[in-house]
């Protein structure tokens, strides 16, 4: 990574390169967000003082562990469960649980790290974690599935608790993978803590459009970033990569503020669709068939193209959501959104953006909304979902789509306003990174050296 950094934080980064050695995603994280900080140690030495970003830097904890399971012939295997609980200054470590054969210590540190200014962001009292395996739930039976799960519990639960440590969904694990999950907890502790886990069943403890609001709340994000320049959604063409959880409501919600989603994708390639997804085949197609895009488009027909291998970021487009995995869109794909005219970029996804890919974009005075902030949604839903079961209240979707919308907005406005405070007006990078990381560092600071 270039040595860009500002003389008060380079040294640190330089020493978080030395001691993290091959954890490239983790050192692009905190290259990110160390880029934007300079200004504020310089405005407050007590920060660097207290040795706020060398302590932020490090998880508080970081567990590994093994992950036996049997598949449905009878074989052993042998996967690796992560947790990194990286920060816990705001509220327990709160954040989801990846499955996929990517996983490895660096991507859930990366993924930790974003998530405690992430947290901070919502204004909730949620600290910062991440976890995972490198386990991989295609082509697996529910039967497989389920012990699997059950076995990343019996480890894992020992570490949990609604008041220590809350994980979620992320890539491969939605709804099915929660319900196994928490079965097993339920199971070994003897206690039904609903608040252990989010992403439940509405039916069990979960939340009313904890589904829907990582997507949704991407969407009302760019909603406002495209208000501040008196511009709305409606009429406008939207590109979403990936087809998962995020995607699948982020194409849903921009459909309904008037938008037309003209493409959606997965790893095999993408689908082309100039009348707009029609996003309740595409649920049914990828949440109760488990199918794949290129099943939508032999089943909606007509003139839905699929494009195997194809890019998402090759379709016109005014409004770009990157919905899918890390550094999914690079410099040469932010060049072709912005020769096509882009107005705005919001990332569904975690860090979907390369470093190279973001410069392009701001460079252009492309709105571009860092993932911290316009993903913020799922999580602070997970945090209703907690507030819900401590109380043992259910609400309903209309009550937490406002509440949800209302987070959204004071997001948008909390990264607006700190980056107009830093000189940086219309930079929702620096904005985002400044708001969470201040946040984080006040009760940091509070709390003495821990
Ligand atoms: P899902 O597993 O539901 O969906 C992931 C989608 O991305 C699938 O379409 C998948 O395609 C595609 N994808 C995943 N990995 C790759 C890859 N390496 N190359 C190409 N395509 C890929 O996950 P989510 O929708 O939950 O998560 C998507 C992103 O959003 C992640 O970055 C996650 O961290 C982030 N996020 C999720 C939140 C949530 O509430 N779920 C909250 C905040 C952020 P395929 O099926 O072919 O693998």
């Amino acid at each position: 990574m270039a040595a860009t950094l500002d003389p008060s934080v380079d040294p640190l980064y330089r020493d978080i390169l030395r001691r993290n050695p091959g954890q490239e995603e983790f050192h692009q994280a905190v290259h990110e967000v160390l880029d934007t900080l300079g200004p504020v140690l310089a405005r407050r030495p007590e920060f660097a003082e207290a040795g706020l970003v060398e302590r932020i830097a490090e998880p508080e904890r970081q567990l590994i562990f093994r992950v036996p399971w049997t598949d449905d012939v009878g074989r052993v295997h042998v996967a690796r469960g992560f947790r990194v609980e990286f920060n816990s200054a705001l509220g327990p470590y709160k954040g989801g649980l990846r499955f996929h054969p990517s996983v490895d210590l660096g991507i859930v540190k990366f993924l930790g790290f974003e998530q405690i200014f992430k947290n901070a962001l919502t204004g909730m009292a949620i600290g910062g974690g991440k976890g995972g395996s490198d386990f991989d739930p295609k082509g697996r039976s529910d039967a497989e599935v389920m012990r699997f799960c059950q076995s990343f519990m019996t480890e894992l639960y020992r570490h949990l608790g609604e008041h220590t440590d809350v994980p979620a969904g992320d890539i491969g694990v939605g709804g099915r993978e929660i319900g196994y999950l928490f079965g097993q907890y339920r199971r070994i502790t003897n206690r039904h803590e609903a608040g252990v886990l989010t992403g439940k069943g509405t039916g069990w403890g979960g939340s009313q459009a904890r589904t829907e609001a990582t997507g949704y709340g991407c969407v009302l994000f760019t909603k406002e970033m495209l208000r501040m320049r008196d511009r709305d959604l409606e009429g406008l063409r939207v590109a979403v990569s990936g087809s998962g959880n995020v995607a699948l409501y982020a194409a849903e919600k921009a459909q309904q503020l008037g938008a037309t989603v003209v493409t959606v994708s997965d790893s095999g390639g993408c689908v082309v669709d100039d009348k707009g997804i029609d996003t309740a085949l595409l649920k049914q197609v990828k949440e109760v068939e488990r199918g794949r895009v290129a099943d939508y488009a032999e089943r909606r027909g007509g003139e839905v193209r699929y494009v195997p291998g194809g890019r998402v970021w090759e379709v016109p487009c005014d409004v770009a959501l990157p919905c899918a995995t890390q550094n999914e869109l690079t410099a040469e794909d932010a060049r072709t959104l912005v020769a096509n005219g882009v107005l705005a970029v919001a990332e569904g996804a975690n860090m979907p953006t390369t470093p190279e890919g973001a410069a392009v974009l701001r460079e252009a005075g492309v709105a571009f909304a860092p993932g911290k902030a316009a993903n913020a949604g799922g999580v602070a839903t997970s945090a209703l979902e907690m507030q819900q079961n401590a109380s043992r209240d259910a609400w309903s979707f209309a009550r937490t789509e406002e509440r949800l919308t209302a987070v959204m907005r004071s997001i948008h406005d909390a990264c607006h306003e700190t980056a107009e405070r830093y000189g940086r007006p219309g930079d929702y990078v620096a904005g985002a990174n400044i708001a969470g990381f201040e946040r984080v560092a006040e009760a940091m600071l509070a709390q003495g050296v821990i």
